[in-house]
């Protein structure tokens, strides 16, 4: 039968999903040396057989209990119940985080009116003992028959005097609050108390958090039924409150804000002296030896978990115990920087210090800081030897290539050029180009756009020196580069009205003609399926040949300027492997024009955007004519799905969530159950005709972890981002290699222990 009441000397860590992660975190520190309070811990099991559903313990219960009491009154010399030498017990959960250790808690039970005055006797100090006697009424109401603590403290009254007189006149008004509301006076049956407590704080999700009278009353009954319980941790009370040489005190092993090295915290002493402070200033003065305890406890801990710790303790007469001990809770700062310090010091691997940071922490800290702190750098190169993933970057503009580089971007994945074009200096060039009734004009349009174009790509290629830059071609619905159709009207009603017939009127108004007729024209009702990319080159060749040319004169540049130049010619919207073999056709021809001699140092890579389902499910044909697999998987969201982000941003993915429909929104993280299978079936069948064909996700909905883990889990190249993202995708690229590693590990271990 499963142990249903366990000695911390019998506790081990394994054993924490049966005694719970407070009381086996003591045990293995009693057993190692350390000084806790003696106690015990009654199982989950223990709590649901001994609390029945009216809240009283089982005869069985109240012998496997009375015997671990026994145990500890010999341990102690104390008797629980006794009225010369009363032992009193702390009853906790043995499950509850750190910061909420004593709301979940009764403590100094075994006080009664007869060894209260044991107590005083013992301390010497009878108002000491009235206070505890007190306060453990007041825990008492809270915790089992849920009244307000307001309720006690209306009868308190002025808190400043509490003398001996006035705490025997609280202690009567509070044990009556207890029977009236309670609808039981409060035990003096101390088997009884212990019963009451172990049950309430096994039960205490249960406990009805009540604020008015009204609630009260209507829900006065002990809290038990059909909760699970929790396992409850048992002590013996030690009393860091009254008496030289007590205090009690809370520390960390490293500071929780700034991670720096060293013991930090505060400690109270019970008795006030001179030199008092908050901090651990007195503690090292005035007990050297303690002091010196803590800071081993603190090594010794450390060493074991490989986590800064928050140790909460308390000094008994001179003697030390260690309450409870729990991981710290650190600011990101901190927890960067003590994780840094544990592989410094051989506590923890590299690859434990990455799985241990949040991604999203590394963002947070860069914009607080604005660029990479020392120890940020150290653990992102730490990323990098771990990683398989490459990270790269989208830009707009040379300015972003330059950000990414500092922020160890790889290289550029997408380089969107019609954001380049829109620039207010360019977009009046651009749209006179586009006008232009015919081709000669339309070229004269385009000579003025190549040296911006190309003076761009250069200063990318010089940002990148060293790393590939995939280059798309315009990928956008030529009426997004024009004006606006109703502005355009406007404007003509406004020069048609009768007064305004003047010469130069008409000249604008003749040239508004014939640039509202073209607009017209060039209008597109639903562009994502319409003209634009690929399918534009056919209409307009010169717009591509004009961003072919700047491209291979920027390259050439570069590469008498000595650096290694890599331009990777993405082309947009493929759907048939026709069109990217007639555009790869194009970029050679205009590559050997342009690059002449250098072209041996210039290798370029012509590749497809994989946006729309057609190109994923014939990737094998695609295959045949690109060096690269680029997937748009935003794009690729749209159409799998069958929606625009747009409209369902705006009109239903608010209706849905309430109906669950789609759980996560597909264009904040990739949906891997749908457009996920495209994107791995489409590699699979894309490496079966070029093995090395090189892969990648260039869509923004891809650089969450659980997208990242899936892109290393298929075998992506890379993944490409936004440049402030590209520190949190290697920090998730490096974890999905680490569990990736560890995972096929594991099963090789399955696999081994199954054959033998
Ligand atoms: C995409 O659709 O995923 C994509 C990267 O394209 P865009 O440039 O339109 O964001
Ligand atoms: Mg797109």
């Amino acid at each position: 039968m499963t142990k249903r009441v366990v000695l911390l000397e019998e506790g081990t860590a394994e054993m924490k999903g049966l005694i719970g992660n407070k009381g086996a975190g003591l045990a293995v520190l009693l057993q190692a040396g350390w000084p806790v309070p003696a106690g015990f811990i009654v199982t989950r099991e223990g709590c649901r057989a001994f609390c029945t559903r009216l809240g009283h313990l089982s005869t069985e219960g109240v012998q496997e209990i009375g015997s671990a009491v026994r145990h500890l009154e010999e341990q102690t010399g104390k008797f629980f119940g006794d009225s010369l030498a009363p032992l009193l017990l702390a009853v906790r959960s043995s499950e509850a985080s750190s910061h909420d250790m004593e709301s979940h808690a009764l403590l100094r039970v075994g006080l009664n009116d007869v060894t209260v005055e044991g107590l005083a006797r013992q301390t010497n100090d009878r108002q000491y003992a009235l206070n505890c006697y007190r306060i453990l009424l007041q825990d008492y109401g809270q915790l089992v028959h849920g009244i307000p603590y307001s309720l006690f403290e209306e009868k308190l009254g002025d808190l400043s005097i509490l003398n001996e007189s006035k705490l025997e006149f609280a202690i009567a008004e509070y044990k009556q609050l207890i029977e009236d509301i309670g609808l039981h006076p409060f035990p003096q049956d101390v088997q009884l108390q212990l019963k009451e407590a172990m049950c309430a704080v096994s039960n205490i999700q249960r406990a009805p958090r009540l604020n008015s009278q009204q609630e009260l009353l209507l829900q006065s009954t002990p809290f038990s039924g059909d909760h699970q319980g929790n396992a409850v941790l048992i002590q013996v009370m030690v009393n860091g409150e009254q008496g030289e040489r007590s205090g009690i005190g809370t520390l960390y092993s490293h500071h929780p804000a700034t991670g720096e090295r060293g013991m930090t915290g505060e400690y109270i002493a019970s008795v006030v002296s001179q030199s008092q402070d908050e901090e651990l200033g007195q503690l090292r003065r005035e007990e050297p030896e303690l002091y010196g305890l803590l800071l081993d406890a603190c090594s010794y801990l450390e060493n074991c978990m490989g986590e800064v710790q928050k140790i909460q303790f308390i000094i008994d007469s001179g003697e030390l115990y260690l309450l409870h001990v729990s991981p710290a809770c650190l600011s990101a700062k901190a927890a960067l920087r003590s994780t840094i310090d544990f592989v410094h010091e051989g506590v923890i691997t590299k690859a434990d210090a990455l799985l241990r940071i949040e991604p999203w922490h590394v963002t947070e800290m860069l914009k607080g800081f604005s660029s990479c702190t020392p120890e940020l750098e150290l653990l992102l190169e730490w990323a990098d030897e771990i990683k398989e993933l490459m990270i790269l970057s989208n830009v707009n503009h040379p300015q972003d290539a330059i950000t990414a580089r500092a922020l160890g971007s790889e290289g550029i994945g997408l380089c969107r050029t019609e954001h380049m074009l829109l620039s207010p200096a360019r977009l009046p060039f651009v749209q006179k180009m586009i006008l232009a009734d015919n081709e000669s004009e339309r070229r004269r349009g385009l000579e003025r756009l190549l040296p911006m174009q190309q003076s761009d790509f250069e200063q990318i290629f010089e940002a990148m020196d060293g790393y590939p830059v995939t280059i798309r071609l315009l990928d956008s619905p030529l009426h997004e580069l024009l004006p606006d159709l109703g502005v355009l009207e406007k404007r003509r009603e406004w020069l048609q009205a009768e007064e305004r017939q003047e010469v130069d009127h008409q000249n604008e108004l003749e040239e508004l003609e014939r640039v509202i007729r073209r607009v017209s024209e060039l209008h597109e009702h639903n562009p994502t399926l319409g003209q634009q990319t690929c399918r534009l080159s056919t209409v307009f060749p010169e717009i591509v040949d004009m961003q072919l040319e700047a491209i291979f004169r920027a390259a050439v540049k570069g590469v008498r300027q000595g650096w290694w130049v890599r331009p990777e010619i993405m082309i947009p919207q493929i759907g048939h492997v026709h069109e990217l073999q007639a555009m790869r056709d194009l970029v050679d021809h205009v590559a050997d024009q342009v690059l002449g001699e250098e072209k041996r140092h210039c290798l370029y890579r012509v590749g497809a955007m994989i946006e729309a389902p057609r190109a994923a499910l014939t990737a094998t044909h695609i295959a045949r004519q690109a060096d690269f697999f680029s997937f748009g998987t935003e794009e690729l969201t749209e159409m799998t799905f069958g929606y625009s982000r747009e409209q369902a941003e705006m009109r239903f993915f608010q209706l849905d969530k309430d109906s669950r429909t789609v759980t996560n929104n597909p264009f904040h993280v990739l949906d891997v159950e749908g457009v996920g299978q495209l994107v791995e079936m489409a590699v699979v069948q894309g490496r079966i005709r070029k093995p090395h064909l090189k892969t990648g996700i260039c869509g923004e909905n891809a650089v969450d972890l659980e997208s990242i883990t899936f892109c290393h889990r298929i075998g992506l190249d890379y993944v490409s981002c936004l440049p402030e993202q590209i520190p949190y995708a290697r920090i998730a690229a490096a974890q999905a290699a680490i569990k990736g590693q560890r995972d096929s590990a594991n099963v090789q271990n399955a696999d081994i222990s199954t054959i033998a």
